[in-house]
Protein backbone atom coordinates (compact mmCIF):
# COMPACT_ATOMS: atom_id res chain seq x y z
CA UNK A 1 0.00 0.00 0.00
CA UNK A 2 1.07 3.24 -0.68
CA UNK A 3 1.36 6.62 0.60
CA UNK A 4 -0.94 9.58 -0.35
CA UNK A 5 -1.18 13.38 0.36
CA UNK A 6 -4.66 15.52 0.88
CA UNK A 7 -3.51 18.85 -0.21
CA UNK A 8 -4.92 22.24 -0.04
CA UNK A 9 -7.91 21.41 2.15
CA UNK A 10 -10.05 24.27 2.68
CA UNK A 11 -10.62 22.97 6.57
CA UNK A 12 -9.20 19.72 8.53
CA UNK A 13 -11.60 18.69 10.86
CA UNK A 14 -9.57 16.29 12.90
CA UNK A 15 -12.75 15.85 16.06
CA UNK A 16 -9.79 16.33 18.75
CA UNK A 17 -12.04 19.26 19.97
CA UNK A 18 -14.98 21.61 19.12
CA UNK A 19 -12.13 24.53 18.45
CA UNK A 20 -9.59 22.29 16.87
CA UNK A 21 -10.16 22.82 12.78
CA UNK A 22 -6.89 23.77 10.44
CA UNK A 23 -7.69 25.59 7.75
CA UNK A 24 -5.93 25.57 4.36
CA UNK A 25 -4.05 22.73 5.65
CA UNK A 26 -2.80 19.10 4.77
CA UNK A 27 -2.67 15.46 5.67
CA UNK A 28 -0.37 12.95 4.95
CA UNK A 29 -1.58 8.94 4.73
CA UNK A 30 1.41 6.31 4.77
CA UNK A 31 0.03 3.07 4.15
CA UNK A 32 -3.02 2.65 5.90
CA UNK A 33 -2.41 4.61 9.08
CA UNK A 34 -2.31 8.80 8.96
CA UNK A 35 1.22 10.14 9.14
CA UNK A 36 0.84 13.87 9.30
CA UNK A 37 -2.26 16.64 10.28
CA UNK A 38 -2.04 19.87 9.40
CA UNK A 39 1.86 20.36 7.73
CA UNK A 40 3.26 17.56 5.91
CA UNK A 41 6.93 18.02 5.69
CA UNK A 42 8.37 18.54 2.39
CA UNK A 43 10.68 15.62 2.28
CA UNK A 44 6.97 13.48 2.05
CA UNK A 45 6.56 11.63 -1.21
CA UNK A 46 3.60 10.51 -1.68
CA UNK A 47 2.28 8.20 -4.24
CA UNK A 48 -1.13 9.68 -5.13
CA UNK A 49 -1.55 13.44 -4.51
CA UNK A 50 -5.76 14.77 -3.90
CA UNK A 51 -6.49 18.08 -4.03
CA UNK A 52 -8.76 19.23 -1.39
CA UNK A 53 -9.57 22.99 -2.28
CA UNK A 54 -13.27 23.43 -1.54
CA UNK A 55 -13.61 20.56 0.37
CA UNK A 56 -13.55 19.85 4.30
CA UNK A 57 -11.56 17.01 5.63
CA UNK A 58 -12.95 14.88 8.15
CA UNK A 59 -13.02 11.29 9.51
CA UNK A 60 -15.41 8.75 7.96
CA UNK A 61 -18.74 8.15 9.59
CA UNK A 62 -19.21 5.27 11.88
CA UNK A 63 -22.71 3.37 11.53
CA UNK A 64 -23.17 1.49 14.94
CA UNK A 65 -26.01 -0.61 13.98
CA UNK A 66 -27.23 -2.02 11.11
CA UNK A 67 -29.33 -5.22 9.32
CA UNK A 68 -27.51 -4.35 5.88
CA UNK A 69 -29.03 -6.61 3.76
CA UNK A 70 -32.84 -5.72 5.20
CA UNK A 71 -32.24 -3.22 1.84
CA UNK A 72 -33.89 -5.51 0.24
CA UNK A 73 -36.85 -5.01 2.12
CA UNK A 74 -36.47 -1.10 1.94
CA UNK A 75 -40.22 -0.15 1.86
CA UNK A 76 -41.68 -2.98 1.79
CA UNK A 77 -43.85 -2.69 4.78
CA UNK A 78 -44.24 1.01 6.69
CA UNK A 79 -46.11 2.33 8.81
CA UNK A 80 -47.17 -0.27 10.99
CA UNK A 81 -47.30 -0.69 14.83
CA UNK A 82 -43.96 -2.62 15.68
CA UNK A 83 -45.24 -6.19 16.41
CA UNK A 84 -47.61 -6.18 13.41
CA UNK A 85 -44.70 -4.95 11.35
CA UNK A 86 -42.66 -7.63 12.10
CA UNK A 87 -44.81 -11.00 12.61
CA UNK A 88 -47.28 -10.06 9.90
CA UNK A 89 -44.70 -8.58 6.96
CA UNK A 90 -40.86 -8.98 8.43
CA UNK A 91 -40.59 -11.96 9.85
CA UNK A 92 -42.88 -13.85 7.16
CA UNK A 93 -40.45 -12.51 4.40
CA UNK A 94 -36.98 -12.77 6.13
CA UNK A 95 -37.38 -16.40 6.26
CA UNK A 96 -37.26 -17.18 2.15
CA UNK A 97 -33.88 -14.65 2.32
CA UNK A 98 -31.15 -16.79 0.89
CA UNK A 99 -27.06 -16.50 1.02
CA UNK A 100 -27.35 -14.26 -2.66
CA UNK A 101 -30.04 -12.23 -1.22
CA UNK A 102 -28.04 -11.82 1.65
CA UNK A 103 -25.33 -10.70 -0.69
CA UNK A 104 -26.70 -8.31 -3.24
CA UNK A 105 -28.33 -7.09 -0.51
CA UNK A 106 -25.44 -6.18 1.97
CA UNK A 107 -23.86 -5.21 -1.71
CA UNK A 108 -26.69 -2.52 -2.08
CA UNK A 109 -26.21 -1.00 1.30
CA UNK A 110 -22.60 -0.96 1.22
CA UNK A 111 -22.92 1.09 -1.97
CA UNK A 112 -25.07 3.53 -0.13
CA UNK A 113 -23.41 3.91 3.01
CA UNK A 114 -19.66 4.57 1.52
CA UNK A 115 -21.78 7.53 -1.00
CA UNK A 116 -23.14 9.17 2.05
CA UNK A 117 -19.94 9.24 3.74
CA UNK A 118 -20.22 6.02 6.25
CA UNK A 119 -16.63 4.26 6.44
CA UNK A 120 -17.32 1.32 9.23
CA UNK A 121 -20.62 -0.17 10.29
CA UNK A 122 -21.38 -2.44 12.86
CA UNK A 123 -23.83 -4.73 11.41
CA UNK A 124 -26.38 -7.94 12.80
CA UNK A 125 -28.08 -10.44 10.58
CA UNK A 126 -27.42 -13.70 9.62
CA UNK A 127 -25.27 -15.28 6.46
CA UNK A 128 -22.78 -12.92 7.67
CA UNK A 129 -19.51 -14.62 5.63
CA UNK A 130 -21.62 -12.85 2.92
CA UNK A 131 -21.69 -10.00 4.31
CA UNK A 132 -17.95 -9.70 4.79
CA UNK A 133 -17.88 -10.67 1.37
CA UNK A 134 -19.69 -7.84 0.01
CA UNK A 135 -17.74 -5.26 2.16
CA UNK A 136 -14.63 -6.31 1.51
CA UNK A 137 -15.65 -5.67 -2.13
CA UNK A 138 -16.85 -2.58 -1.99
CA UNK A 139 -13.44 -1.30 0.65
CA UNK A 140 -15.78 -0.37 3.67
CA UNK A 141 -14.57 -1.78 7.29
CA UNK A 142 -16.87 -3.55 8.56
CA UNK A 143 -17.57 -5.09 12.23
CA UNK A 144 -20.40 -8.23 12.10
CA UNK A 145 -22.42 -10.02 14.41
CA UNK A 146 -24.59 -13.14 12.83
CA UNK A 147 -27.74 -12.57 14.92
CA UNK A 148 -28.74 -15.38 17.53
CA UNK A 149 -32.14 -16.52 19.21
CA UNK A 150 -31.52 -18.68 22.08
CA UNK A 151 -34.46 -20.61 21.92
CA UNK A 152 -35.75 -23.41 19.01
CA UNK A 153 -34.22 -25.05 16.51
CA UNK A 154 -31.48 -22.58 15.73
CA UNK A 155 -29.94 -21.62 19.25
CA UNK A 156 -27.22 -24.51 18.47
CA UNK A 157 -27.04 -23.29 14.55
CA UNK A 158 -26.16 -19.40 15.58
CA UNK A 159 -23.64 -20.56 17.97
CA UNK A 160 -21.55 -22.91 15.40
CA UNK A 161 -22.36 -20.51 12.45
CA UNK A 162 -20.56 -17.56 14.97
CA UNK A 163 -17.74 -19.67 15.71
CA UNK A 164 -16.98 -20.04 12.04
CA UNK A 165 -17.47 -16.48 11.18
CA UNK A 166 -15.10 -15.70 13.73
CA UNK A 167 -12.31 -18.38 12.79
CA UNK A 168 -13.35 -17.11 9.09
CA UNK A 169 -13.32 -13.16 9.39
CA UNK A 170 -11.80 -12.12 12.80
CA UNK A 171 -9.05 -8.86 12.53
CA UNK A 172 -8.96 -10.57 9.00
CA UNK A 173 -8.61 -8.78 5.41
CA UNK A 174 -5.96 -6.62 6.66
CA UNK A 175 -7.24 -6.18 10.16
CA UNK A 176 -10.85 -4.39 7.89
CA UNK A 177 -13.35 -7.18 9.19
CA UNK A 178 -13.70 -7.52 12.78
CA UNK A 179 -16.71 -10.10 14.56
CA UNK A 180 -18.66 -9.91 17.58
CA UNK A 181 -21.15 -12.21 18.59
CA UNK A 182 -24.61 -11.08 18.42
CA UNK A 183 -27.03 -12.82 21.40
CA UNK A 184 -30.34 -10.93 19.87
CA UNK A 185 -31.77 -9.58 22.84
CA UNK A 186 -32.53 -10.30 26.67
CA UNK A 187 -36.74 -11.05 25.41
CA UNK A 188 -34.88 -13.40 23.03
CA UNK A 189 -31.70 -14.90 24.69
CA UNK A 190 -32.85 -16.64 28.10
CA UNK A 191 -29.84 -15.49 30.81
CA UNK A 192 -28.86 -19.71 29.98
CA UNK A 193 -28.03 -19.19 26.56
CA UNK A 194 -26.17 -15.54 27.29
CA UNK A 195 -24.04 -17.14 29.59
CA UNK A 196 -23.00 -19.84 27.04
CA UNK A 197 -22.29 -16.70 24.49
CA UNK A 198 -20.50 -14.39 27.05
CA UNK A 199 -17.91 -17.65 27.82
CA UNK A 200 -17.35 -18.21 23.85
CA UNK A 201 -17.16 -14.56 23.15
CA UNK A 202 -14.24 -14.20 26.06
CA UNK A 203 -12.75 -17.99 24.51
CA UNK A 204 -12.70 -16.17 21.37
CA UNK A 205 -11.85 -12.62 22.70
CA UNK A 206 -14.34 -11.34 21.16
CA UNK A 207 -17.07 -8.36 22.07
CA UNK A 208 -20.89 -8.88 22.08
CA UNK A 209 -23.34 -7.01 19.90
CA UNK A 210 -27.09 -6.93 21.27
CA UNK A 211 -30.29 -5.52 21.43
CA UNK A 212 -30.86 -3.93 24.44
CA UNK A 213 -33.84 -2.07 26.21
CA UNK A 214 -35.69 -0.87 22.63
CA UNK A 215 -39.35 -1.11 23.42
CA UNK A 216 -41.63 -0.40 26.37
CA UNK A 217 -43.17 -4.25 25.85
CA UNK A 218 -39.63 -5.33 26.20
CA UNK A 219 -39.25 -4.25 29.45
CA UNK A 220 -42.59 -5.27 30.35
CA UNK A 221 -41.45 -8.82 29.29
CA UNK A 222 -38.16 -8.87 30.86
CA UNK A 223 -40.30 -7.50 34.02
CA UNK A 224 -42.71 -10.40 33.88
CA UNK A 225 -40.05 -12.81 33.52
CA UNK A 226 -37.26 -12.30 35.40
CA UNK A 227 -38.45 -9.40 38.01
CA UNK A 228 -36.15 -6.92 36.77
CA UNK A 229 -35.86 -4.75 33.90
CA UNK A 230 -33.34 -5.23 30.62
CA UNK A 231 -30.02 -3.60 31.77
CA UNK A 232 -30.53 -4.61 35.57
CA UNK A 233 -30.91 -8.06 34.26
CA UNK A 234 -27.67 -8.12 31.90
CA UNK A 235 -25.76 -6.51 34.58
CA UNK A 236 -26.69 -9.33 37.15
CA UNK A 237 -25.56 -11.88 34.45
CA UNK A 238 -22.33 -10.13 34.26
CA UNK A 239 -22.68 -9.15 30.76
CA UNK A 240 -20.67 -5.61 31.02
CA UNK A 241 -17.97 -6.86 33.09
CA UNK A 242 -14.37 -7.20 31.19
CA UNK A 243 -15.26 -7.52 27.14
CA UNK A 244 -17.17 -5.31 24.84
CA UNK A 245 -20.54 -4.48 24.50
CA UNK A 246 -22.20 -2.70 21.92
CA UNK A 247 -25.72 -2.04 23.15
CA UNK A 248 -27.94 -1.26 20.31
CA UNK A 249 -31.08 1.25 21.04
CA UNK A 250 -31.44 1.92 25.05
CA UNK A 251 -34.81 3.31 24.83
CA UNK A 252 -36.18 2.78 28.26
CA UNK A 253 -33.59 3.08 30.99
CA UNK A 254 -33.86 3.69 34.45
CA UNK A 255 -31.20 6.29 36.17
CA UNK A 256 -29.62 3.26 37.32
CA UNK A 257 -29.48 1.44 34.30
CA UNK A 258 -28.17 4.52 32.70
CA UNK A 259 -25.31 4.64 35.26
CA UNK A 260 -24.74 0.98 34.74
CA UNK A 261 -23.82 1.66 31.14
CA UNK A 262 -22.02 4.40 31.79
CA UNK A 263 -19.82 2.60 34.11
CA UNK A 264 -19.21 -0.08 32.44
CA UNK A 265 -18.22 1.76 28.90
CA UNK A 266 -21.04 0.08 27.13
CA UNK A 267 -21.13 1.04 23.63
CA UNK A 268 -24.95 2.59 23.01
CA UNK A 269 -25.73 2.86 19.41
CA UNK A 270 -28.62 5.56 19.44
CA UNK A 271 -30.60 4.90 16.10
CA UNK A 272 -33.02 7.82 16.44
CA UNK A 273 -34.80 7.46 12.61
CA UNK A 274 -35.66 3.94 13.52
CA UNK A 275 -36.83 4.51 16.87
CA UNK A 276 -39.32 7.79 15.64
CA UNK A 277 -40.36 5.95 13.01
CA UNK A 278 -41.59 2.49 14.94
CA UNK A 279 -42.61 4.94 17.89
CA UNK A 280 -40.50 2.86 20.31
CA UNK A 281 -39.52 5.95 22.11
CA UNK A 282 -37.16 8.98 22.64
CA UNK A 283 -33.47 7.41 24.50
CA UNK A 284 -32.25 9.66 27.28
CA UNK A 285 -29.03 10.54 25.31
CA UNK A 286 -28.51 13.94 26.74
CA UNK A 287 -28.74 12.43 30.10
CA UNK A 288 -26.25 9.66 29.38
CA UNK A 289 -23.60 11.76 27.93
CA UNK A 290 -23.82 13.97 30.96
CA UNK A 291 -23.22 10.59 32.69
CA UNK A 292 -20.13 9.83 30.58
CA UNK A 293 -21.39 7.03 28.70
CA UNK A 294 -20.08 6.18 25.15
CA UNK A 295 -22.84 6.72 22.57
CA UNK A 296 -22.48 6.60 18.67
CA UNK A 297 -25.42 6.83 16.30
CA UNK A 298 -26.81 4.15 14.08
CA UNK A 299 -29.29 3.71 11.55
CA UNK A 300 -31.13 0.37 12.21
CA UNK A 301 -31.68 -2.03 9.40
CA UNK A 302 -33.04 0.07 6.01
CA UNK A 303 -37.03 -1.54 6.68
CA UNK A 304 -37.25 0.83 10.12
CA UNK A 305 -35.24 3.92 8.53
CA UNK A 306 -35.73 3.64 5.16
CA UNK A 307 -31.83 4.76 4.79
CA UNK A 308 -28.57 4.20 5.93
CA UNK A 309 -27.56 7.38 6.11
CA UNK A 310 -25.65 9.16 9.05
CA UNK A 311 -25.88 12.49 7.36
CA UNK A 312 -29.47 12.91 8.18
CA UNK A 313 -29.35 10.41 11.30
CA UNK A 314 -26.63 13.36 12.58
CA UNK A 315 -29.35 16.06 11.93
CA UNK A 316 -32.00 13.73 13.37
CA UNK A 317 -30.24 13.09 16.47
CA UNK A 318 -29.52 17.26 17.34
CA UNK A 319 -33.18 17.88 16.52
CA UNK A 320 -35.36 15.03 17.74
CA UNK A 321 -33.58 15.90 21.58
CA UNK A 322 -33.77 19.31 21.54
CA UNK A 323 -37.76 19.33 20.63
CA UNK A 324 -38.16 16.59 23.33
CA UNK A 325 -36.34 18.17 25.90
CA UNK A 326 -37.61 21.77 24.81
CA UNK A 327 -34.39 22.58 25.49
CA UNK A 328 -32.26 24.15 22.41
CA UNK A 329 -28.93 23.66 23.97
CA UNK A 330 -29.19 19.86 24.32
CA UNK A 331 -26.75 17.98 21.55
CA UNK A 332 -25.17 20.82 19.78
CA UNK A 333 -23.75 19.90 16.66
CA UNK A 334 -20.66 18.85 17.28
CA UNK A 335 -21.60 16.60 20.09
CA UNK A 336 -23.93 14.73 16.97
CA UNK A 337 -20.75 15.03 14.58
CA UNK A 338 -18.85 13.21 17.54
CA UNK A 339 -21.29 10.47 17.79
CA UNK A 340 -20.49 9.96 14.18
CA UNK A 341 -17.52 9.34 14.28
CA UNK A 342 -15.28 9.54 17.23
CA UNK A 343 -17.53 7.97 19.75
CA UNK A 344 -19.21 5.78 17.18
CA UNK A 345 -15.43 3.87 16.92
CA UNK A 346 -15.53 3.93 20.34
CA UNK A 347 -18.50 1.81 20.97
CA UNK A 348 -17.25 -0.28 18.25
CA UNK A 349 -13.86 -0.31 20.50
CA UNK A 350 -11.68 0.89 18.43
CA UNK A 351 -9.54 3.19 20.15
CA UNK A 352 -7.47 4.20 16.70
CA UNK A 353 -9.96 5.14 14.47
CA UNK A 354 -12.81 8.09 14.34
CA UNK A 355 -10.31 11.08 14.90
CA UNK A 356 -7.80 12.64 12.40
CA UNK A 357 -4.48 11.96 14.65
CA UNK A 358 -0.93 10.37 13.61
CA UNK A 359 -0.90 6.70 13.79
CA UNK A 360 -4.74 6.59 13.42
CA UNK A 361 -6.40 4.34 11.03
CA UNK A 362 -6.59 6.79 7.47
CA UNK A 363 -10.31 6.17 7.23
CA UNK A 364 -11.42 9.88 5.98
CA UNK A 365 -14.23 11.36 3.70
CA UNK A 366 -14.02 14.79 1.81
CA UNK A 367 -16.96 16.95 1.79
CA UNK A 368 -17.47 19.22 -1.11
CA UNK A 369 -18.45 22.51 0.50
CA UNK A 370 -19.04 24.39 -2.74
CA UNK A 371 -22.31 24.43 -2.51
CA UNK A 372 -25.36 27.03 -2.28
CA UNK A 373 -26.67 25.47 0.67
CA UNK A 374 -23.42 25.79 2.29
CA UNK A 375 -22.74 29.08 1.97
CA UNK A 376 -22.25 31.21 3.73
CA UNK A 377 -19.60 29.74 6.33
CA UNK A 378 -20.37 31.40 10.15
CA UNK A 379 -20.15 27.88 11.29
CA UNK A 380 -18.66 24.95 9.70
CA UNK A 381 -19.69 22.44 11.99
CA UNK A 382 -23.44 23.68 12.57
CA UNK A 383 -23.27 23.78 8.07
CA UNK A 384 -21.93 19.48 8.58
CA UNK A 385 -24.61 19.10 10.94
CA UNK A 386 -27.82 21.15 9.38
CA UNK A 387 -27.21 21.87 5.95
CA UNK A 388 -25.25 18.92 4.28
CA UNK A 389 -26.69 16.03 2.93
CA UNK A 390 -25.31 12.71 2.22
CA UNK A 391 -24.86 14.48 -2.04
CA UNK A 392 -22.04 16.28 -0.72
CA UNK A 393 -19.46 13.74 0.50
CA UNK A 394 -17.17 13.53 -2.56
CA UNK A 395 -14.12 10.89 -1.31
CA UNK A 396 -13.97 8.55 0.72
CA UNK A 397 -10.81 6.77 2.13
CA UNK A 398 -10.91 3.23 4.32
CA UNK A 399 -7.66 1.95 5.65
CA UNK A 400 -5.27 4.56 3.55
CA UNK A 401 -7.54 3.53 0.08
CA UNK A 402 -8.81 5.61 -1.96
CA UNK A 403 -12.71 3.57 -2.22
CA UNK A 404 -14.45 6.30 -3.77
CA UNK A 405 -13.41 9.87 -5.68
CA UNK A 406 -15.98 12.50 -7.20
CA UNK A 407 -18.73 10.24 -5.53
CA UNK A 408 -18.12 7.17 -8.52
CA UNK A 409 -17.25 4.20 -5.97
CA UNK A 410 -14.10 2.25 -7.51
CA UNK A 411 -14.12 -0.97 -6.95
CA UNK A 412 -17.81 -2.10 -7.31
CA UNK A 413 -20.47 -0.95 -10.48
CA UNK A 414 -22.98 0.53 -8.83
CA UNK A 415 -25.79 0.56 -11.92
CA UNK A 416 -25.03 -3.66 -11.56
CA UNK A 417 -25.57 -3.51 -7.67
CA UNK A 418 -29.00 -1.72 -8.38
CA UNK A 419 -29.91 -4.22 -11.11
CA UNK A 420 -29.03 -7.38 -9.01
CA UNK A 421 -30.59 -6.08 -5.65
CA UNK A 422 -33.67 -5.52 -7.80
CA UNK A 423 -34.07 -8.49 -9.34
CA UNK A 424 -33.46 -10.78 -6.73
CA UNK A 425 -36.10 -8.38 -4.52
CA UNK A 426 -38.21 -9.29 -7.26
CA UNK A 427 -37.61 -13.39 -7.17
CA UNK A 428 -37.70 -13.51 -3.35
CA UNK A 429 -40.99 -11.95 -3.39
CA UNK A 430 -42.30 -14.75 -6.17
CA UNK A 431 -40.79 -17.36 -3.63
CA UNK A 432 -42.53 -16.15 -1.04
CA UNK A 433 -45.86 -16.54 -2.62
CA UNK A 434 -45.42 -19.76 -4.48
CA UNK A 435 -43.95 -21.55 -0.88
CA UNK A 436 -47.22 -19.93 0.99
ZN1 LIG B 1 -31.64 -3.66 15.13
Amino acid sequence: MGSLLIKNATAILPMTGPDQILYNADLAIEGKEIKYVGNVPAEFQPDTVIDARGKVVMPGLVNCHNHAAMTLLRSYADDLPLMEWLQKKIWPIEAHLNSEDVYWGSLLACAEMVKSGTTLFADMYFEMGRVAEAAQVVGIRANLARGMIGFGPNAERAINESVELVECWHCKADGMVKVMLGPHAPYTCPPEYLERVMKLADDLKVGIHIHLAETKAEVEEIKEKYGTTPVKLMDQIGLFKGRQVLAAHCVHLTDEEMEILANHKVGIAHNPESNMKLASGVAPVPRLLELGAVVGLGTDGPSSNNNLDLMQEMRSAALLHKVFTMNPTVLPAYTALEMATVKGAQALGYDNLGQLQPGYLADIILIDLEKPHLYPRHDLIANLVYSATAADVDTVIVNGRVIMTERKLLFVDEKEVIERAEARTKELLARAASEK
